[in-house]
């Protein structure tokens, strides 16, 4: 029988075409299951779904929404191995970080559960006596959400979740990459007791059609997208027909600044895993690293030591540390950026090359890579990696840093680490970023605002800022 992978209306459905696509695991190219292969058709119905469903969701209490939410935090913690399985067998990433994902991930429906309960409106002092003035917050309406391969179910729950607490519905189309996670939390949902049509789900291995159609049909009123820029762009222009709401979680190229009197341990460990967690394919990854001059030599020699002892592997085995690449795209952009960096002169102090010993033959595995001697000349310091590559540059002075990590057309992550307190102060005024770790590898929390300044995006997920991308604002003037 033919994978059912969308749903909508509340039903499990094929595609309207009949066809499939095989999804992959990344550590051995085995197929790992099937999905719907939804198009335009699809999306349409998905949508008409959504906006049926939409005014009862939207005059339901706010605690019945909630309710729903919070049941389909306990679904997701209950079957946390399950969902973190199947998201390593289709994303790649070890399993400890899967898991770790699925609790990451209800963290944002917990979140968006309670803060359910606490959209207020407003009174305004009147200047004219006969005049009140009230403010309501109201749901947007039928949201498009699209999200990407990288956290297969975080940035799906990132989403949905804020949205339906909002009192929005939704058509979710997840990244062609890792539809099966999506139909997982899709099904759980459906079982906290989604209404029919409240949320939908649209995969596809063509985004194009599906992208289209939820920006020209005009029953969609909000788009929300995490992915590459260059997308993010095509949206926007695509939404500005119908002035549509956007919010936009794009690329970054995180800088990482080590000043001399950091504590160069912490300041290692946590480059650790800001660079190398889900192999370098996070966009709040680190980049590009800066170390100033006076430790530079000390720093690498610290670093590179670690880097040396990670354990590449398939994620499923529990000692894994560091898994493949998603695709064989993702895995020739790797070696492009190192080979330009070996041309403009870097020192490969450990790694550069593609893993092909025994079974990782199979897959797309990258060897943890550290670039000395990394400068402004070379791709990976200007353009996302989204690898295991941690080219290293020195610096003299804190203004130089600075003007370094400000030198660029994103504005996602940045991080530094030091021990003095001014510089601290500084720092976190003058970098232009959404996102600043002070000492900190691992910023993102779902009580927190996440997002990004200049061409990394528009607006913020986490935290109370989270629905207010989900909420129109409307001023209601009584004549009294
Ligand atoms: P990446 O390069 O990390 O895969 P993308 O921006 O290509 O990032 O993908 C992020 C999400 O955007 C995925 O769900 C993908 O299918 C979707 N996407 C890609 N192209 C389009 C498009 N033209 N319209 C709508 N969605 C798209």
């Amino acid at each position: 029988m033919s994978a059912r992978t969308l749903f909508h209306r509340g039903e499990w459905a094929a595609a309207e075409s009949g066809r499939t696509f095989a999804v992959h695991d990344p550590a051995t190219g085995d197929t790992v299951g099937e999905a719907s292969d939804g198009g335009a058709v699809d999306t349409a119905r998905a949508v008409t779904a959504a906006h049926d469903a939409f005014p009862a969701w939207a005059a339901l209490p706010a605690r019945e929404r909630s309710a729903v939410l919070m049941r389909w935090n306990a679904l997701l913690l209950s079957r946390q191995e399950e969902v973190a399985r199947t998201l390593v067998a289709e994303n790649g990433k070890p399993i400890k970080e899967a898991r770790a994902e699925v609790a990451y991930g209800a963290g944002f429906v917990e979140w968006s559960a309670e803060e359910a309960k606490r959209i207020y409106g407003e009174t305004i002092p009147f200047s004219v006596p006969g005049k009140r003035h009230i403010v309501l917050r109201q749901p947007v309406g039928v949201t498009g959400a699209i999200t990407p391969w990288n956290f297969p179910l975080a940035m799906v729950t990132r989403k949905v979740a804020p949205a339906l607490a909002a009192g929005c519905t939704v058509v979710l189309k997840p990244a062609e990459q890792t539809p099966l996670t999506a139909a997982i939390a899709i099904k759980l949902l459906a079982e906290a007791g989604a209404p029919p049509g409240v949320a939908n789900l649209v995969t596809g291995s063509d985004p194009a059609p599906i992208g289209h159609t939820l920006l020209t049909d005009p029953l969609v009123r909000k788009i929300t997208f995490t992915g590459s820029t260059e997308v993010g762009k095509l949206l926007m222009r695509g939404a500005a027909d119908q002035v549509k709401k956007l919010s936009l979680e794009l690329g970054g190229c995180a800088p990482f600044l080590v000043f001399a009197d950091a504590d160069l341990e912490k300041a290692a460990e946590g480059l650790l895993w800001c660079k190398f967690r889900n192999a370098g394919q996070t966009c709040i990854c680190a980049n590009r690293i800066y170390v100033e001059e006076a430790i530079y030599d000390e720093f690498l020699k610290r670093f590179t030591e670690k880097v040396r002892a990670i354990r590449v592997g398939c994620g499923l085995a529990e000692e894994t540390q560091l898994g493949p690449l998603i695709d064989a795209a993702a895995l020739a952009k790797v070696e492009e950026h190192v080979d330009d960096a070996r041309r403009h002169g870097a020192r490969v102090f450990c790694g550069g090359r593609r893993l092909t010993e025994g079974s990782l033959a199979r897959g797309n595995f990258y060897e943890p890579t550290v670039l000395a001697s990394a400068s402004g000349a070379m791709r990976c310091m200007r353009e996302e990696t989204f690898g295991p590559v941690a080219p290293i540059a020195p610096f003299r002075t804190e203004d130089e840093a600075v003007r370094l990590a400000n030198d660029t057309r994103y504005g996602l992550a940045a991080y530094f680490y030091t021990r003095d307190v001014s510089r601290v102060v500084r720092l976190m005024e003058r970098l232009e970023y959404g996102i600043i770790g002070a000492n900190d590898p691992s910023p993102a929390v779902p009580q927190a605002p996440f997002g990004g300044f200049k061409e990394s995006g528009i607006g913020r997920e986490g935290g109370k800022f989270a629905l207010e991308e989900f909420l129109e604002v409307k001023h209601v003037c009584l004549g009294v």
